[in-house]
């Protein structure tokens, strides 16, 4: 087919309307009016990747002040978008809390590291002058989730452009409509900075197959993959740089020696935080036995409803497709991951308050649901017989995946041992686990953890490479 500009957008508008019934539900403002304009939105990977080629061209011939001004109106205009965002990706995807998702957004604009993240480092000796600098790769082809699609499209969109490169985005095919959305925004912004058109690109119709042609094509320099375990392993396979930010099951442990009263407030906030589909929010608790019994009634008086073992039974039965085990991931039932409690608790045949967090299930160490990344507000607490034994769980039940783990604990050197032991991209100390991402947390936020490939909170340092310029024997002036 020839693209023209009127068949993208004959296009983009026919998978547009189909969303638009689920998206505009309730009067919301339309979300898709602005993408069906087809800023940014391509019928296929190739021409995807060509416009933005294209546009990282034009992006090396602007100023570094103009990317300075362009990433700023991103910002502004996903601030001036927050409820709309937020809401648009919970109608389409059905997971998660609008509320949460606002203040992901919120982050991810104003947190997400820019332009002053690209630092230059000199050397000077009797051999003269070094510079060495930040350079872009190109085009970068991004793999976004459905469980956070706002946030991580908004937050590698302010990295790559402030490190100089244009993105081609292939989302979740669940959160297209919201993807495609947040990506015209952007772009609008940084026409109306005087950036390129098209620095974002994505294609009308994302699938696996659309993410393969991303894997393999010639235009693509650099590929960042943020999602689970089986488009990590797929991405992996390419013969490009990858940078692979894939799935986590972080626990959170709680020692004899813990402000219960605190960590009770600070677990039922990260559980229950979006529903528990960020993969950096606490997935299981294990809790010294001393103290088990005392934590359990701080998380119930936040919020907690704790279930009786028939319930935990029947609970177990709904939401979980293929049980985790030692050296086994396993699976959560893709239809509750990101319910509110409240649905889930229905599902079993049992009313709770609309506003329970999360539904807290006492097991055994071997339970699946430990052993399962369930992306939804049904967690396990496991009793340990000491701290060192709640570590040594902590790290089987983690599968070596080695993203993100959590400890409640004023013993130093119980802290200092999680930490070694763990070996994780992120590691939070008395606090809830997204304190660690930028909210309540000293540093910035970033919503593509890379744990496999090694960069961890990814910033637009990340996606750079680095180039070194020598002057030889001359330019030391001291
Ligand atoms: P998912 O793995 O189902 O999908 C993620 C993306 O990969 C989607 O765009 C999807 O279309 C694509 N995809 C899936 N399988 C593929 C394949 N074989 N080939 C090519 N593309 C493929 O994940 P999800 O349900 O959207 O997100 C939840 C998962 O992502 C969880 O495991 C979570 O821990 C992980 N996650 C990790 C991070 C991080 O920063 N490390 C951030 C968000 C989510």
């Amino acid at each position: 087919m020839e693209i023209t500009e009127a068949n993208v957008r004959e296009l983009v508008q026919q998978v547009l309307a189909s969303l638009d019934g689920k998206i505009l539900k309730g009067g919301t403002p339309s979300v898709t009016s602005a993408a069906a304009a087809g800023h940014g939105v391509f019928p296929d990977i190739d021409s995807a990747a060509r416009a933005a080629r294209s546009a990282h061209e034009q992006l090396m011939a602007r100023t570094l002040e103009t990317r300075r001004r362009m990433i700023a109106a991103m910002r502004q205009a996903v601030l001036g978008n927050l409820d709309r965002l937020a809401d648009a990706a919970v109608r389409e995807t059905g997971m998660g809390r609008r509320e949460d998702k606002a203040a992901k957004n919120r982050v991810a604009a104003e947190m997400s590291p820019g332009v002053e993240d690209l630092r230059p480092v000199t050397f000077s000796d009797d051999h003269g002058l070094t510079l060495v600098e930040r350079a872009p790769y190109g085009v970068v082809g991004s793999i976004t989730p459905s469980t956070n699609p706002t946030e991580t499209i908004i937050g590698n969109a302010i990295n790559m452009i402030a490190a100089g490169n244009s993105v081609v985005f292939n989302p979740h095919p669940s959160a297209k409509g919201v993807s495609a959305f947040t990506i015209d925004l952007l772009n609008r912004a940084i026409v109306s900075a005087g950036g390129p058109e098209n620095l974002l690109c994505t294609v009308a119709e994302p699938t696996i197959q659309s993410a393969q042609s991303l894997f393999e094509h010639e235009q693509i320099d650099l590929l960042v993959v943020t999602g689970g375990p089986g488009v990590v392993r797929a991405a992996m396979k390419s013969t490009k740089k990858v940078i692979a930010a894939g799935p986590g099951n972080p626990p959170c442990v709680v020692d004899e020696t813990a402000d219960l009263v605190k960590a009770g407030r600070d677990i039922v906030s990260g559980t229950g935080f979006d529903n528990n589909i960020i993969c950096i929010d606490e997935k299981e608790i294990l809790a010294v036995d001393s103290i088990a019994d005392a934590l359990k009634a701080e998380l119930r008086s936040n919020g907690a409803c704790e279930l009786s073992r028939a319930q935990i039974d029947a609970v177990t039965g709904l939401v979980i497709a293929d049980a985790g085990g030692p050296g086994h991931e396993g699976a959560p039932n893709k239809e509750f991951v990101g319910k509110d409690a409240a649905v889930i608790a229905r599902a079993i045949g049992l009313d709770v308050p609309a506003d329970t967090r999360i539904l807290l299930c006492e097991v055994d160490a071997e339970h699946p649901l430990v052993w399962t990344e369930q992306l939804m507000p049904v967690i396990p607490l496991v009793r340990c017989s000491d701290v060192d034994a709640a570590i040594d769980l902590a790290k089987a039940c983690e599968h070596g995946f080695r993203h993100t783990a959590v400890m409640h604990s004023r013993n130093i050197e119980a802290l200092s041992r999680m930490a070694k032991v763990m070996n994780c991209s992120l590691f939070v100390k008395n606090g809830s686990a997204y304190n660690g991402v930028g909210f309540g947390g000293a540093g910035f936020t970033s919503w593509t953890i890379a744990s496999p490939t090694g960069e961890g909170l990814t910033r637009a340092a990340t996606f750079t490479r680095e180039r070194r310029c020598a002057l030889i024997d001359y330019f030391r002036i001291v």
